[in-house]
């Protein structure tokens, strides 16, 4: 419950961006403010527990902030998961569906050791599309998803129906 107030407090509603009719969430607010990033991602770490998972995977760009700071927080290391065309050596693709479109994410293919726990992040869940992608591709690399966790929720969009079965966090459900 702290830690919704805090992502509460730290987000700006943005409406009709990127396009009419959206109420964009910024988070980069909670990122800025030293005190706030620092206990979500200490909040973030604890409810996991030490030794949960052996490395973090953060889905770009947003994402990869949560990512490192919690990697480092936790003592593991951290793996990017790219849009596509950005990473320099063999990888693996997953595409999903926008609503206009496509987008696609990339992995390196030697991201992960076999049977390595990895925990997915991302700032947002909204339509659950990357969320997906993402541990479909860490699956596919040879990790073992252990949990997805954001700091924020979009409900009403049900992106957490195409997530059965995995262990979906976040902190504030809106
Ligand atoms: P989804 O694939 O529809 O679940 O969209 C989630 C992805 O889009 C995440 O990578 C988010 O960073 C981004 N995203 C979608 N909506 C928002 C928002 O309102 N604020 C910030 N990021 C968002």
């Amino acid at each position: 419950a702290e830690l919704a107030a805090l992502v509460a407090g730290a987000s700006i509603d943005v409406p009709d961006f990127p396009k009419p009719g959206v109420v964009f969430k910024d988070l980069m607010p909670l990122f800025a403010d030293a005190e706030v990033f620092r206990r979500v991602i200490d909040g973030i770490a604890a409810h996991h527990g030490p030794g949960s998972f052996d490395v973090v995977a953060g889905v770009e760009a947003r994402g990869f902030v949560v990512a490192a700071a919690l990697a480092y927080a936790a003592g593991t290391g951290v793996v990017p998961i790219r849009k596509a065309g950005k990473l320099p050596r063999k990888a693996l693709s997953a595409s999903y569906a926008l609503e206009y479109g496509e987008a696609t994410l990339e992995v390196h293919e030697d991201a992960f050791v076999a049977g390595q726990r990895v925990l997915v992040v991302d700032d947002v869940l909204a339509t659950g599309g990357t969320a997906a992608a993402a541990m479909d591709l860490v699956e596919r690399a040879g990790g073992t998803v252990s949990g997805f966790t954001v700091l924020l929720e979009l409900g009403f969009l049900n992106g957490r129906a195409r997530l059965s079965s995995r262990a979906v966090r976040s902190l504030l459900t809106v």
